[in-house]
């Protein structure tokens, strides 16, 4: 199990312990859709003398909230169908679409119909943080009689809370957030705070992208046993820019992939128009690529420079700026969805279609099923596996499960780039709900498959410098990374421990850089980390700048020796999301 003793595994402390009926984690889209279902729920069933707590990481909810994001509105037309009357913050519903294939900065066709998985029309482009600020402002609205919701930002959740079941299973029976006002060291500070055992009936993981809590459910409950492939992902990065007026409109929405994407991975651009005359222009791309020096933000940058993206931001400026993973493995990858104490949703459960760069709709859906059954097992007193099982089937048989089947094989296939074979198999998977030849097509985690530059490149001993040539950073359009890093709002106390762990040591990262050069010096979007030589000319320690991190996770998932483990730092920390 993970070793987070530097935080909050003391002996030495007293801790308070808290007792709810149902306990969120995370305040992302899909646990704010389960905790707003739920009160429909506690409400229309009147049930009563109930506590609901919701923590999350962020200072505030929204601060780490990213996505792209055009939204398909239909788990929110479910969950509040008057919500534009209500104050939704659309930032304006798609009007105009492209989709491009680029071949160079200067070319590239666009084609001449939308594709079908990127039909956006009429759906409304959101800022994901201020998105879900509304969801918890509309939840706060409410006052049910004999229901106690507490909204926690500015807690982390750090380890899983076990009993042991009398069979000799174990059981989830909530959450222990991590403590604030410790050294690096280990050490309480004058503003030392324990942090507490939140204990709850039912606890709902919804962490997003690689939960650090998800990591410790799947080591003992061995979640993903059962599933086809592992979880996998892809890393995106965006800036929000200002622009003249009238140069972009509100609901305009571009993607494109090919160009500057060169090594076979897959991933695209997205640039949509914003309310306030801003503008989101962003890059993904896919963490199986082989790549060992594959960079989304170089690759934003690069795309910045085409000559149908240039004239949109021409006279504009950067106004923020981030970096997150998206879980895109979907029905493939999905894993055990409820288990004894506890359910999993949204990103966390790979609830992600890849082929629509669209999650926040399904895992909004994923949060409607799990109110649904969580309200059942407090009306009923059957907190069992069985009882809290009626969500996953309630989710697999709704239309958000018919959406990951039948794009089960998309990511597989266009793992290695949109090749004529892989659009023909695209085509059959259209036409058949998604069955290609080899179906189910297999994937493994993204770690494995980073090549040696020596493979990769053709050559040993290549560092970045050498491969990456062709942006000149001006720090007007094109943005350095600590340039961009600084949009973020990012800020840790940088007393605390470390929370990006090395677990087997700095021999391990010094080896990586002289095969593989160090991908997370170069797929961070955030320049967390870096190798430098020392006064004899040898680099010995990996340097880590945990205070830049954006929590996106990439480290995570991508170290291709995986060790690096993301843990939460102190609640409260981390970007400051506004407009992304
Ligand atoms: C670049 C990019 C573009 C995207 N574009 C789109 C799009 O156009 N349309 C679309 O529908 N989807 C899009 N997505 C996907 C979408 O953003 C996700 O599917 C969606 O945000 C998942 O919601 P969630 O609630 O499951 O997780 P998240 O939104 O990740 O929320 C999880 C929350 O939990 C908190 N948290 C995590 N761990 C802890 C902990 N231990 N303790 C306390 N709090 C914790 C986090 O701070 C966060 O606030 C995009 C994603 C990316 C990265």
């Amino acid at each position: 199990m993970i070793d987070v003793s530097t935080q909050s595994a003391r002996p030495d402390v007293d801790r308070e312990e808290l007792e709810f009926d149902v306990l969120f984690v995370g305040g992302g889209p899909s646990n704010l859709a389960a905790l707003w279902r739920l009160l429909d729920v506690i409400e229309a069933r009147k049930l009563e003398g109930l506590t609901i707590g919701l923590i999350e990481k962020g200072d505030e909810i929204g601060d780490h909230a990213f996505s792209g994001a055009v939204l398909d509105p239909s788990a929110l037309e479910e969950l509040c169908p008057d919500y534009l009357e209500r104050g939704f913050p659309s930032e304006g519903l798609v009007g105009e679409e492209e989709v491009w294939l680029l071949t160079s900065e200067r070319g590239g066709f666009k084609f001449p119909f939308t594709p079908p998985y990127f039909r956006n029309h009429g759906h409304p482009v959101v800022s994901l943080s201020r998105m879900v600020r509304w969801m918890a402002a509309e939840i706060e609205k409410r006052e049910i009689p004999g229901v106690d919701v507490m909204l926690l930002p500015g807690f982390s959740g750090i380890q899983v809370l076990w009993e042991d079941a009398p069979d000799g299973s174990r059981r989830v029976a909530g959450v222990q957030t991590a403590d604030k006002g410790v050294n690096a060291d280990g050490t309480k500070r004058a503003n030392f705070e324990p942090g507490n055992r939140l204990r709850a009936k039912v606890t709902v993981f919804g962490e997003g992208p690689r939960g650090h809590l998800a990591r410790e459910l799947e080591e003992v409950l061995g979640l993903q046993a059962e599933a086809v492939n592992p979880q996998v992902y892809e890393m995106g990065v965006k800036e929000i820019w200002e622009v003249p007026e009238g140069r972009v409109s509100p609901g305009f929405v571009l993607h494109s992939t090919g160009w500057p994407l060169e090594g076979g991975e897959s991933g695209g651009s997205f640039v949509y128009g914003l309310s306030g005359n801003r503008v989101a222009v962003g890059y993904d791309i896919s963490l199986d690529t082989a790549d060992p020096f594959a960079d989304a933000h170089l690759a934003l940058q690069k795309f910045k420079t085409h000559i149908r993206i240039a004239p949109l931001l021409e006279g504009g400026k950067l106004v923020q700026y981030g970096g997150k993973a998206l879980a895109i493995g979907g029905w493939h990858s999905l894993p055990r969805l409820a288990f004894p104490g506890g359910l999993l949703v949204g990103d966390a459960a790979q609830m992600v279609n890849a082929a629509r760069l669209k999650g926040i709709h399904l895992g909004m859906k994923g949060g409607l099923c799990a109110a649904e059954a969580i309200g059942e097992a407090l009306a009923t007193g059957d907190f069992s596996e069985a009882s809290l099982g009626r969500y996953p089937k309630a989710y697999l048989e709704s239309w958000a499960g018919r959406e990951l089947r039948e794009t089960r094989n998309f990511h597989q296939v266009v793992a290695h780039g949109l090749t004529p074979w892989a659009g023909l198999r695209l085509g059959l998977g259209l036409l058949s709900g998604g069955w290609v030849p080899g179906d189910p097509l297999k994937s493994e985690v993204d770690a494995a498959g980073t090549e040696t530059v020596e493979r990769f490149y053709g050559k040993a001993g290549l560092k970045r410098d050498d491969v990456a040539t062709g942006v000149k950073f001006d720090g007007e359009k094109l943005i350095p990374k600590l340039d961009d890093v600084y949009q973020s709002g990012v800020m840790h106390d940088e007393h605390q421990p470390c929370h990006l762990k090395i677990v087997n040591g700095d021999e391990v990262c010094v080896a990586c850089w002289e095969t593989k050069g160090s991908p997370c010096t170069v797929f961070c979007p955030a320049q967390v980390y870096e190798m430098h030589p020392d006064e004899q000319g040898k680099v010995r320690k990996v340097e880590i700048a945990f205070s830049n991190c954006v929590h996106c996770k990439t480290c995570d998932i991508k170290c291709p020796e995986q060790n690096v483990i993301w843990t939460p730092p102190e609640g409260g920390g981390g970007p400051k999301y506004t407009l992304c």
